[in-house]
C-alpha cells in the first residue's frame, strides 16, 4: 500500500529541508491536545472481582514504527513490576552480536522491510518461554497476521493468553518529524529525541556517557517503507484483535468440582484492546498508566520516579543475552 500523497510530499520535504534541531519541536508542552481513550476503551467483557488481583500483564504495545512504543513501554517497565521485549532491540543486538540472525536480519532491515515470519516466531519465543508467570510486554512483534496468529497458536499451548493489547495512535505527520530527530544509545536501546527529549550532552548518553548513534533505518526514506510495510502488513492486526476484543464471551460452564472463581478467571482472562491518542508520550502515559493500574489492580509497583522520560531504566527489558544463561541458545543465534 503505497502512502497518501500528502505524506509522500511530507517526506520528500523533509529529504530536503534540513532544519535545526530545536526548530523541530512537535512535542511542547503548551500542546493541549490531550491523549483520549478512543471508543474502543469501554471495558467490556471484564467484570471487577477477585481475579482482577490475579491478572496477568500479557501486553502487546502496537503501534507505527515510530510511535513511541519502545519509550512508553520503558516507563510501564520502570514503574511496574513487568519485564518487556522489544524485538527491534533483538534484532539490533544480534546485528551487533554478528549472529546468524543478525546476519540475516541486517539488509531487511536497513531495507525498511519485515524480517520473515519464522525467524522473527522464533527471537521472541525463545525469550517468552522464560517468562511463563511474569508479567510481561512485547514491543514489535506481532507485526503481521500470520505473526500474530502464530503468537496466539504459541500462547494458548501454554495457558498464557494475550490479556491487552494498547494501540498507540499517533498521526503519522507527527511520526516523520519525529524519527529525523532521534538518536539512541545501541547497547541499551536509550531513546532521545534532540527536541524534546534531548540527551544532557548533545550526542552523548546520559548513563553511560558513550556516544548515541542514528539508527540506519531512521531516515525519511527508509522510514516511509517502513510506514508502507505497518499499513499493508501490520495494521490488519488491529481488526484481528478488535475482533478478538469484542467477541461475546461464552459463558463458561461451571462443572460441579469448579471453584467460582475459576469460572471469574475464565473470564478475566478475556482479550482487551485499548488505544491512546497523543502526540507525544508524555501525552500518552498518563491514560496507559490509568488503564494498566484499572486493569491490573494486584500489579506491584516498583515505586520508582518514571516521569523523566531520561531515567529510563533498561534493567527490565530482555536483551538478545540476558537470558542466554537460563536458555538454551535458540537454533537460530
Ligand atoms: P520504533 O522502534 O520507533 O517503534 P519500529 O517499530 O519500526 O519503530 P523496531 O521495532 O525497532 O522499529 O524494528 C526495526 C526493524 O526491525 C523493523 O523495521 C523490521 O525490519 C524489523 N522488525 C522488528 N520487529 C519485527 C517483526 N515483528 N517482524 C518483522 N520484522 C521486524
Ligand atoms: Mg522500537
Amino acid at each position: 500500500m503505497k502512502l497518501p500523497a500528502s505524506l509522500q510530499a511530507r517526506v520528500q520535504a523533509l529529504r530536503v529541508v534540513s532544519r535545526p534541531p530545536h526548530a523541530r519541536g512537535i512535542a511542547s508542552s503548551s500542546v493541549s491536545q490531550r491523549a483520549v481513550i478512543s471508543s474502543l476503551n469501554s471495558f467490556s467483557g471484564v467484570t471487577a472481582s477477585e481475579s482482577d488481583d490475579e491478572r496477568v500483564v500479557r501486553m502487546l504495545m502496537f503501534g507505527k514504527p515510530g510511535a513511541g512504543k519502545g519509550t512508553l513501554s520503558a516507563r510501564l517497565t520502570k514503574k511496574y513490576d513487568i519485564l518487556s521485549i522489544s524485538t527491534g532491540d533483538l534484532l539490533r543486538q544480534h546485528i551487533n552480536e554478528g549472529t546468524e540472525v543478525g546476519k540475516q536480519a541486517e539488509a531487511i532491515i536497513a531495507r525498511g522491510e519485515l524480517v520473515p515470519d519464522d525467524v522473527m516466531l522464533k527471537v521472541v519465543t525463545s525469550k517468552l518461554d522464560c517468562l511463563q508467570d511474569k508479567h510481561w510486554i512485547l514491543d514489535g512483534f506481532p507485526r503481521t497476521l500470520n505473526q500474530g496468529k502464530l503468537l496466539d497458536a504459541h500462547l494458548r499451548k501454554q495457558n498464557t493468553p494475550l490479556t491487552l493489547v494498547v494501540n498507540l495512535n499517533v498521526a503519522d505527520e507527527v511520526i516523520l518529524n519525529r524519527v529525523s530527530d532521534r538518536w539512541i544509545h545501541m547497547s541499551s536501546g536509550r531513546v532521545y529525541n534532540t527536541s524534546y527529549n534531548p540527551p544532557r550532552i548533545a550526542g552523548i548518553d546520559d548513563l553511560t556517557g558513550e556516544p548515541l548513534t542514528k539508527r540506519p533505518d531512521d531516515n525519511p526514506e527508509i522510514f516511509s517503507r517502513r510506514l508502507e510495510a505497518y499499513y499493508g502488513l501490520t495494521s490488519p492486526l488491529l481488526s484481528y484483535y478488535t475482533s478478538q476484543a469484542t467477541a461475546p464471551v461464552s459463558a463458561p460452564v461451571a462443572s460441579p468440582c469448579q471453584h467460582p472463581h475459576q469460572v471469574l478467571l475464565h473470564r478475566a482472562d478475556k482479550l482487551a484492546l485499548r488505544s491512546v491518542t497523543g502526540r507525544t508520550s508524555d501525552e500518552i502515559w498518563p491514560e496507559l498508566d490509568y488503564i494498566i493500574m484499572s486493569m491490573f489492580p494486584g500489579l506491584r509497583n516498583r515505586g520508582d520516579d518514571v516521569f523523566s522520560p531520561k531515567s529510563q531504566g533498561f534493567d527490565n527489558v530482555v536483551s538478545a543475552g540476558t537470558l542466554s544463561a537460563t536458555v538454551p541458545p535458540p537454533s537460530l543465534k
